[in-house]
């Protein structure tokens, strides 16, 4: 990390590749902890809110520039003085986005087992992070019933994909946007009853014709809230997952019709993932691995190679040139 954006962040300016410093594997101390190799890295629209001001609070913790960028990886354990962790065990957890790392609290990294034999990149994405947002966030408000309208954003992307399945198992009507055909014929292919390419066909006019809704997954916020808003029924959930229209504009979109909050009695949840990780996190690994592998749940990836691409990959994510969960293979096994 480089320096703080003022609006996308820019290869090479907010973000750069540094391959100055070396590491001599068989000798660099451990001090008690472990050696990591990095596998896969996952790139994540929250990672723009760690670029941000000091002033700025937020969940995430902020990066101060000329350190690694950090996220959810998989690696794998190469040398060990930590008797939770041995050589060749694969873990997941939150690592700086290096080649190698020595890290020392085992408590930061979950051991994956992988007994079904899926690519380490899914624990990054379907059945990492993004699929325990999806998972822990619809469990424990959606209230879904059966013929009731969900409407979910960015639903061709790791979190969307994965509610647009969840809310069709529970037996919604699926309304799914996202932007472009491609994406939209992915998000069809994956269940949605209602899938449409929101840059071409006005959200609000769908919502029309489609709702009004029950549910509102939201990952987008600003205007597509807005219609939302307007669309929903009385007593309508609202799971305000994220709002990636907002995190790279200096000019927030004003929301000019809150009062129907009160009117239409809608119940508004805003989580962050972590918080919900003790209540669901086990069932979340005794299910989702499974049922991917079945088949049963389907994800995207898009991958790319190298960490020196880690900057147009944020940027990527952050225009929706993305398509499917973003992961850096980083390494081979
Ligand atoms: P994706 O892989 O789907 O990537 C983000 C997508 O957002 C882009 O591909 C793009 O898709 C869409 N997008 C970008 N800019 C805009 C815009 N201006 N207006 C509308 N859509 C835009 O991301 P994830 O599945 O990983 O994450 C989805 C959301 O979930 C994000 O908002 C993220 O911050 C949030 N999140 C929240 C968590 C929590 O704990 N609350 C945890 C994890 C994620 P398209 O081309 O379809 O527009």
């Amino acid at each position: 990390f480089n320096e703080i954006p003022t609006g996308y962040p820019a290869p090479g300016k907010t973000t750069i590749y540094d391959d100055s410093e070396t590491i001599d594997l068989e000798n660099v101390p451990l001090n008690s902890g472990f050696l990591i190799k990095t596998l896969v890295l996952s790139v994540d629209p929250y990672m723009r809110g760690r670029m941000r001001d000091p002033s700025i609070k937020s969940y995430a913790v902020r990066l101060c520039s000329t350190v690694s960028l950090i996220g959810y990886s998989v690696g794998k354990v190469l040398r060990s003085e930590n008797s939770t962790f041995k050589p060749g065990d694969h873990v997941y957890g939150l690592l700086p986005f290096q080649e190698y790392v020595v890290a020392q609290d085992p408590k930061g990294y979950k051991l994956l087992e992988n007994k079904e034999g899926l690519p380490w990149s899914v624990y990054v994405g379907v059945c990492g992070m993004p699929g325990q947002t999806a998972y822990y966030a619809w469990k424990e408000w959606s209230n879904a019933k059966k013929g009731e309208v969900a409407f979910v954003t960015a639903a061709s992307g790791p979190v969307g994909s994965t509610v647009v399945q969840l809310a069709k198992g529970d037996g919604c009507k699926v309304i799914a946007s996202a932007g472009s055909d491609e994406k939209v014929a992915f998000v069809s292919s994956i269940g949605a009853d209602v899938a449409f390419n929101y840059k071409s066909v006005p959200t609000r006019k769908v919502l029309e014709k489609e709702g009004p809704i029950n549910i509102y997954w939201d990952n987008v916020g600003g205007e597509t809230l807005a219609a939302a808003i307007d669309a929903a029924d009385v007593y309508a959930r609202f799971i305000e997952c994220g709002m990636i229209s907002q995190y790279n504009t200096q000019d927030p979109y004003p929301l000019k019709n809150l009062t129907s909050i009160v009117s239409k009695q809608l119940q508004f949840y805003g989580f962050i993932v972590s918080s919900l990780h003790g209540k669901y996190g086990t069932q979340f690994y005794q299910e989702l691995p499974r049922r991917v592998a079945a088949g049963e749940i389907k994800y995207q990836e898009d991958i790319t190679h190298g960490l020196e691409k880690v900057g147009e990959a944020i940027l990527d994510v952050m225009t929706g040139k993305n398509k499917g969960k973003k992961v850096i293979l980083v390494a081979d096994d």
